[in-house]
């Protein structure tokens, strides 16, 4: 499994948050934090768009870092994904994710 793949399955390399950030992208930035912002209900500002990936060391959006309860989970039973969790194909907490998304699904088990 690539590190850039998120515990989820869901390839960070695709999100605009680590796109702004690996390019140093202010604009990119403040177009995400609009966006998300709108999307969340939620005041978040250019400065909280950085991230270097939910499974890499480095930035994390506070979502990755504090409210995603993926991660948490994953991080509290010490799986390297959910993809090598043995609850995965009952999960409620990952499924919304993989119903919504099949190429994390493919991710996980490939
Ligand atoms: S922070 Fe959560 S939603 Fe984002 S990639 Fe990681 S597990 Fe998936
Ligand atoms: S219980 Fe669900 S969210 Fe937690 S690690 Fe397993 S598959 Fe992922």
């Amino acid at each position: 499994m690539e590190d850039i793949i998120g515990y989820c399955g869901l390839d960070c390399e695709k999100c605009d948050a680590y796109i702004a950030t690996v390019n140093d992208d202010q604009a990119l930035r403040e177009k995400t934090a609009k966006l998300w912002s709108e999307l969340n209900n939620a005041p978040i500002l250019p400065e909280h768009i950085n991230c270097e990936g939910c499974r890499m060391n480095g930035a994390k959006t506070v979502f990755c870092d504090s409210l995603c309860g993926i991660r948490k989970c994953a991080l509290n039973k010490g799986v390297s994904t959910c993809g090598d969790c043995p609850k995965l194909d009952n999960c409620q907490t990952v499924r919304s994710i993989l119903e919504n998304n099949p190429s994390a699904l493919e991710n996980l088990k490939g």
